[in-house]
């Protein structure tokens, strides 16, 4: 069984993937390769100057792929269902048990319709601030959280939240991701 599967692989869904590989989970990416972020140039992603959309994606996700995550470009999830014990996640290739699932699909939701998550009056998905839904185990991040405050540096916070609040769980304790000037 994976540890955690992410269901969309635009800067939410990567960067949740690149603190969970990162920290030894076992992490797999499902992306249908549909992100705004082709139609996008950056200007304001915090410390870097000008990036294509496109081009930020490629380098993404090469270094969430280098920390171990499994980026699976081209397979779509169909279905999520909560079996208790586990997620099974359904694509059009095979089926997969994970012991958390990761929703980074931007806007659409339709996924989550089957296991039964909150909305609000707005119709987002009712978040904590670590992003998990009122379904335990179950994360929401980017536009299906959010009221058109849609950027690119906020949904990589999203699941960078959604992540370390995976962490903390499997560790027991709070999580901190810090590293130090002499690790690299
Ligand atoms: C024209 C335009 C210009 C923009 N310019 C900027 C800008 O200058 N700066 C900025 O910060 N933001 C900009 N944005 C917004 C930015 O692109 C988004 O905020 C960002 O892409 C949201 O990231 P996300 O990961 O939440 O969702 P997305 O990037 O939308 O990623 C969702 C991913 O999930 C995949 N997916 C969906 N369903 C499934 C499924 N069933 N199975 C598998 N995969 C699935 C999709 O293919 C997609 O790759 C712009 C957007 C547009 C449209």
């Amino acid at each position: 069984m994976a540890d955690v599967a992410i269901v969309g692989g635009g800067p939410a869904g990567l960067s949740a993937a690149l603190f969970t590989a990162k920290n030894d989970l076992d992490t797999v990416v499902f992306d249908t390769d549909e992100t705004w972020m082709h139609k996008a140039h950056l200007y304001n992603y915090l410390g870097i100057d000008s990036v294509d959309g496109t081009e930020f994606m490629e380098q993404s996700r090469e270094q969430v792929a280098d920390f171990g995550a499994d980026v699976r470009v081209g397979e779509e999830v169909t279905a999520v269902e909560d079996a208790g014990d586990a997620f099974v996640v359904t694509t059009d290739d095979s089926e997969y048990d994970v012991r958390y699932v990761v929703f980074a699909t931007g806007t659409d939701t339709e996924l989550l319709d089957g296991l039964g998550v909150e909305f609000t009056d707005d119709d987002l998905v009712d978040v904590d601030l670590s992003m998990e839904t009122s379904v335990d185990g179950a994360y929401a991040t980017g536009a299906m959280v959010r009221d058109q405050e849609w950027q690119a540096v906020i949904s990589a916070g999203d699941g960078g939240a959604a992540a370390l609040d995976i962490l903390s769980n499997e560790k027991g304790e709070q999580y901190h991701d810090f590293d130090v000037p002499d690790d690299a």
